[in-house]
């Protein structure tokens, strides 16, 4: 659902429209503002880079901010192992890669993905994606070999039992393991609605992998980048997968993706088999090291933990006032927070409309906010992790205001 707002200018949690209305941000442009709009850093690492080079494709000319960005990479992806990264344009383009990445070290066709997850718009992505509506509809055949699994989502009834399981079942039923090149899974449901994969699942789904020569891909083009209150969002499990997909919040408002993996199954691929013409644009790249930069220089880490905390505080808080039966669940991992709005607690049915309202009522009263979640009934907090706390607060009292006017 798009908002009647245009966009304007933007400076870190702020939008102005272009009547000169102000919006506090918490949407992010779906998650890649992690250190806010036009980070000055940023912004001058750009136009320094526009200055001296704008394009000239790694594969034919390579340049440097490109190897040093996957340098940067390849040091803080988890894992001891010597690792490789490759840079690709858009979030479905990392998965599409790390997908062939993993087929081509394995030599296996097989995918595993989860039910609800969201994986990109592009046929192979879609095919992983878990959702048919409003995304595959009318859009398949999708690639073959992709089975999906349920996702341990507590509030609604999965169980980490139940998705092992139901994994052994596709390997009884659909694909043996021995065909399976991958198992690919978001570590915190972004657009399925923050569901967050219990860290023993993780952990069961790496001892899989590892019994069967399977891969385990991490999608973290939505968790990545300090959003959980780590680098990224498998670290709190401490596992180590052998594939990670980033996107968004990498460039800091510039297009650019990756896939960082070990070495061995990076350099499997032939010459030639991955690449692009856009693909690590420089002036992305630039962007990208002040992005790593300000989040070292800035610890959003700590602040991601911080803000976190506090946001996770005031949703609580809604949660036990008497005036919000409808919100169901307050979850997510750091800085990831979301809450489910119910008809009823006890049945948690999911209230679709009223979250569509208040979306709606939010950017009335001057706030971005984006809904999420197979029933599009969970709003999610995407704001800057460089928020002022007071815009912060500022604006879940514009949710907490917003919410009491369409429940009216
Ligand atoms: N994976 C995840 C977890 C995502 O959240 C998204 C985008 N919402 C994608 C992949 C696809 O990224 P893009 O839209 O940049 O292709």
């Amino acid at each position: 659902m798009s908002l009647p707002i245009f966009a304007a200018s933007a400076e870190n949690a702020e939008i102005r429209d272009v009547e000169g209305r102000r919006y506090i941000d918490f949407a992010g442009g779906i998650a890649v503002l992690g250190i806010g709009h036009r980070h000055p850093r940023v912004i001058a690492a750009a136009q320094a880079q526009i200055g001296a080079l704008t394009h000239a494709c790694f594969q034919v000319t390579p340049y440097e901010s490109y190897v040093r960005l996957a340098e940067r990479l390849n040091e803080l992806a988890p894992g001891a192992e010597p690792k490789k990264t490759i840079f690709l344009t858009t979030g479905a383009e990392a998965i599409e890669n790390a997908v062939k990445i993993a087929r081509y070290a394995t030599g296996r066709s097989g995918v595993i993905a989860f039910e609800g997850g969201f994986h990109g718009r592009t046929l192979l992505a879609l095919g992983l994606t878990g959702k048919v509506n409003p995304y595959k509809v009318g859009f398949g055949p999708f690639p073959a070999d992709i089975f999906h699994a349920p996702f341990p989502d507590e509030y609604h009834g999965g169980s980490v039992a139940a998705s092992m399981n139901a994994i052994e079942g596709i390997f009884h039923s659909s694909i043996e393991p021995a065909r399976t090149a991958a198992i690919i899974i978001e570590p915190v449901q972004g657009e399925g609605g923050f569901n967050v994969a219990p860290a023993e699942f993780l952990r069961e789904l790496h001892a899989l992998c590892d019994r069967y020569g399977i891969l385990l891909i991490a999608d973290e083009v939505q968790t990545g980048f300090g959003r959980t209150g780590r680098m990224f969002a498998v670290e709190h499990a401490g596992v180590v997968p052998d594939l990670i997909a980033m996107a968004k919040s990498l460039g800091g408002g510039f297009p650019i993706s990756a896939v960082t993996g070990a070495a061995k199954l990076m350099d499997s691929v032939a010459p030639g088999g991955l690449g692009g013409t856009y693909a690590g644009n420089p002036v992305a790249c630039a962007a990208a090291l002040a992005v790593l930069d300000v989040m070292r220089d800035e610890d959003i880490l700590a602040r991601a933990a911080k803000l976190g905390a506090m946001v996770r505080g005031r949703l609580h808080k809604m949660q036990h006032d008497a005036r919000f039966a409808c919100i169901g669940d307050v979850r997510g991992l750091g800085a990831m927070l979301a809450f489910e709005l119910v008809k009823d607690r006890a049945t948690r049915e999911p209230a679709s409309e009223l979250t569509r309202r208040l979306v709606v009522r939010a950017a009335e009263r001057g706030l971005v906010i984006l809904s999420c979640g197979t029933h599009a009934n969970v709003i999610r907090i995407l704001a800057p992790l460089t928020a002022p706390l007071e815009q912060v607060d500022e604006g879940l009292s514009i949710i907490e205001a917003s919410l009491a006017d369409v429940l009216v």
